[in-house]
């Protein structure tokens, strides 16, 4: 079972029959919304493919992980994921003429689509590469998770400030 097919000749006669299935398989790069989503895992997909009498029913997990910009800083990171599927495939598709059928073709289910779609819907709204992560200065630009820039202190309590400024002519003064 290669390239995210599943062969279904030995189920497709008999209601009630099932086959487990294991695929491996390293995906391309995917555009999404303008963003392009690299995997740094192949695919691990496992599931049941279940003769439900009209249909064939896929039903499994998806495993991988993948590179996301982290929404606040900007900078990658890796996002592991785990997303579930279920879909029922007819088993008699009538082929209507110049029209892209998806669902079983001699024997076969191909699921690319359906594994790439259901990964991309899976995909977080609100990408963080951390939950704490600091973000940008908004002024300098500067990644606050890896330094601090000196803008920053202007947001400190003016109180402070004074004493920020007091401590600093002291240092000027050395
Ligand atoms: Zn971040
Ligand atoms: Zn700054």
């Amino acid at each position: 079972m290669i390239f995210l097919k599943i062969d279904i000749s030995r189920i497709e006669k008999e209601t009630g029959a099932y086959i487990d299935f294991y695929i491996e398989q390293n995906i391309s790069p995917l555009d999404f919304q303008g963003e392009k989503i690299v995997f740094l895992k192949p695919f691990c997909v496992i599931g049941k493919a279940i003769n439900v009498g009209e249909f064939i029913t896929l039903r499994g997990t998806i495993k991988s992980a993948m590179e996301l910009h982290c929404h606040r800083c900007l900078e990658r990171f890796e996002l592991c994921f785990s997303t579930d599927f279920n879909e029922e495939f007819p088993l008699n598709t009538k082929v209507i003429e110049g029209e892209i059928q998806e669902g079983i073709k001699d024997h076969i289910i191909d699921i690319r689509n359906l594994v790439e779609n259901t990964v991309l819907l899976s995909l977080p709204m609100k990408r963080l590469c951390d939950e704490n992560c600091k973000g940008l200065c908004e002024r300098c630009g500067a990644n606050l998770n890896k330094e601090q820039c000196s803008c920053v202190t202007e947001k400190i309590d003016p109180r402070l400030a004074v004493l920020k400024q007091l401590l600093q002519n002291e240092n000027d003064e050395d």
